[in-house]
């Protein structure tokens, strides 16, 4: 018998959301996280977002199980109090051609059942939100923001109830396969090393899930990681006040990003971001370009006409894990039990970018159903 039943590599929300929903069906569960806490990379570097589900192809994972998804997470929030904000949420166009595109997302949005979207003028728009302006907008009452901490801290709580053992500190070095599973070796923080075996393994390593899946001899050219970052600023208060819903613009066709937006928190903070800027090199740089000030200002002042370009300072950065190619068309979410690859109980999560977060209890049912 192996030492564990299912090994999940990773403890950001998509690692804790899926070993908090196996944990009720099944014993012998480890979560390894090379940090020294859960959540330490993407996960603490997003918007925070609910998303609806609009944007998305119909019929993608993003699509389902991000309506799922957060159906699931208001529904999680709710019982356990995380706290969140149902606040709403504004994409505003600013001119004719962008005026055009809105019914194409609206349609794009009824497509994935995202179904109480709908387009606002500019009475509305005022009433809602007095201090945007736009020609037009879409107005999705069902997008939300969450303190995303505090939903890990439940989910590890969870898993932990449920008797999942997590080791922080320790990062999978290397995965051979067996006869009846998996051998996973580890280094600890004192570089230390041992090894342990599992009759199934979940990837869900993130920005490293690419590299965790060519471990174990999957090294698929299509499944590489490119590091996208995305960088925030903060808008200083008072002028935060002037804003109490998620505010977009129209969206880029190829949805590398979804355009610099404003996103409010659980505090009252406002922030402007992210951007979209893919790195030369997949390393870990969270720098905020200060020189990108101006750009951000003139991005959001089309729709936020009291912004001035002292009202922002650098706040944060983010890395999106994208299996999408830098120009390339949109990529889904990949998730796949690897059977018919010769590689039987490996579950690899890759690409998990937004709407990562959102979808995670969805992702956690769709991945129980594949072990
Ligand atoms: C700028 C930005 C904004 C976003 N905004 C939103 C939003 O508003 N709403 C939304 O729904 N989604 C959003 N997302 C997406 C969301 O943040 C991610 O989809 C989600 O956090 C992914 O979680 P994860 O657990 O897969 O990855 P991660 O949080 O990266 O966790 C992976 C974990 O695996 C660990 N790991 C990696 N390799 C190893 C190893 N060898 N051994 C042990 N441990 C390892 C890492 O240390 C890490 O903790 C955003 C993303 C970005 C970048």
């Amino acid at each position: 018998m192996s030492d564990a039943t299912v090994t999940i590599i990773g403890a950001g929300v998509v690692g804790l959301a899926v070993a908090a929903r196996l944990s009720k069906t099944f014993d012998r569960i480890f979560i390894i996280e090379k940090n020294k806490n859960f959540g330490q990379e993407t996960s603490s570097r997003n918007s925070e977002v609910i998303h609806a589900g609009i944007y998305y192809p119909k019929d993608s994972l993003k699509a389902l199980l991000c309506v799922k998804g957060r159906k699931l997470l208001y529904d999680y929030s709710k019982e356990y109090d995380v706290p969140f904000n149902m606040c709403g949420k504004i994409i505003a166009a600013t001119n004719n051609e962008e005026i055009s595109i809105l019914e194409g997302i609206r349609l794009k949005a009824a497509n994935n059942r995202v179904d109480d979207i709908r387009v606002i003028d500019q009475d509305e728009i005022h009433e809602l939100e007095p201090n945007v302006k736009a020609l037009k907008a879409l107005y999705s009452p069902s997008t939300g923001i969450i303190d995303s901490h505090s939903f890990m801290k439940q989910l590890e709580t969870n898993a932990i109830q449920n008797g999942v053992q997590i080791a922080y500190g320790a990062e999978v070095t290397e995965i051979k396969k067996t006869n009846t599973g998996y051998e996973i070796f580890l280094r600890e923080a004192d570089g230390s090393g041992y090894s342990f075996t599992s009759s199934n393994v979940i990837n869900a390593a993130g920005l490293q899930s690419d590299k965790v899946a060519a471990m174990v001899g999957m090294n698929d050219k299509d499944l590489r990681i490119s590091f996208c970052k995305g960088e925030y600023f903060r808008l200083n208060p008072p002028k935060n006040k002037r804003l109490s819903r998620l505010v977009y613009p129209v969206p880029n066709p190829n949805m590398e990003g979804i355009g610099i937006h404003v996103t409010i928190d659980m505090g009252g903070g406002v922030k402007l971001g992210p951007d979209v800027t893919w790195l030369d090199k997949n390393e870990y740089d969270y720098k905020v370009t200060a020189s990108k000030q101006e750009a951000f200002y003139k991005s959001a002042k089309r729709f936020l006409p009291f912004l001035e370009l002292d009202d922002l300072s650098p706040e944060m950065a983010g890395i999106r894990p994208k299996i999408q190619k830098k120009g390339g068309p949109e990529v889904d979410f990949y998730i796949q039990e690897e059977s018919k690859r010769g590689f039987p109980g490996f579950i690899n999560l890759i690409g998990i970018e937004s709407p990562g977060l959102t979808a995670s209890l969805a992702i956690g049912e769709y991945v129980e159903g594949m072990v």
